[in-house]
């Protein structure tokens, strides 16, 4: 048995299972919420790194108005990454902490010049998704999330990015049980998840966690996976709303970069 992996007395066994229930849970998703499709005109990995700056602790709305001002305003990275600092955060205050956000920006900008030659990611195409993570991971500020987040949604690699929302609903599903953090549930998630099924499955545990398995007051009466949910906590069942369907899918700005 291999201590602390979270797994049981039969490793092999309980992974089996669990890759049975996450395909299942895949599925239930999609009949909630429809299959995600994915765009075929992907951003640049560059593009997908400032956006998911500029998403962080603000909704997908505001940080999308945040990044189409700054594409707007500056006609290159290079303009960025010289632009007066206080010329930039008016630029980008729409989509909130516009001071950090500044700096994280510039100082991608800076890393990205310093270990490529130029602004640009391109490079990264042709590399292994653990390279890449690896890579874009030695920058400042840019974790595990963010790197997986530039290979699925700039890159179009099959990977499963794990945010807090993601990393929340895994533990409570029962998959990822005692995963203390995103990244040990994105280790965990990397052999459970469904060849092919990482965008959508990615995609629809964000519309889900937003909608129905919120951090506060889970809406446990009207959830899909009510019979998959192992949360000790959750609510009582009632009938799932089948209203809230493929029409009431939120914007979500790594998919509008
Ligand atoms: S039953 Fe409640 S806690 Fe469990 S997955 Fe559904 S909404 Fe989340």
């Amino acid at each position: 048995m291999r201590s602390g992996s979270g797994e049981g007395p039969y490793p092999s066994l309980n992974r089996r299972v669990l890759r049975a229930k996450t395909a299942r849970i895949a599925r239930l998703l999609e009949e909630f919420l429809g299959t995600p499709r994915q765009s075929t005109h992907l951003p640049t990995p560059l593009e997908m790194l400032i956006a998911t700056i500029l998403s962080q602790n603000t909704n997908d709305k505001n940080s999308h108005r945040a990044y189409s001002l700054l594409r707007k305003k500056y006609r290159s990275w290079d303009a960025i990454a010289r632009a007066p600092r206080r010329s930039l955060i008016a630029t980008i205050r729409v989509g909130g902490m516009a001071n950090q956000k500044s700096v994280r920006i510039k100082e991608t900008l800076a890393a990205v010049k310093a270990q490529y030659g130029e602004y640009d990611l391109a490079d990264l195409k042709e590399k292994s998704n653990d390279d890449v993570i690896h890579e874009l991971t030695q920058m400042k500020g840019i974790g595990v999330k963010t790197a997986s987040c530039v290979l699925l949604f700039a890159i179009g690699r099959d990977i499963f990015p794990v945010d807090t929302h993601v990393h929340r609903i895994c533990n409570r599903l029962g998959l990822t049980s005692g995963s203390k953090t995103p990244e040990k549930t994105f280790e965990l998630m990397k052999s459970l998840v469904p060849q092919g099924k990482g965008y959508s499955l990615h995609t629809n545990l964000i519309r889900f966690g937003r909608k129905v398995c919120r951090s506060n007051n889970p809406a446990c009466n009207i959830c899909p996976l009510y019979n998959e949910c192992v949360y000790e906590s959750k609510g009582r069942r009632g009938r799932v709303n089948r209203t809230m369907t493929r029409a009431d899918h939120d914007f979500m700005l790594l998919d509008n970069v």
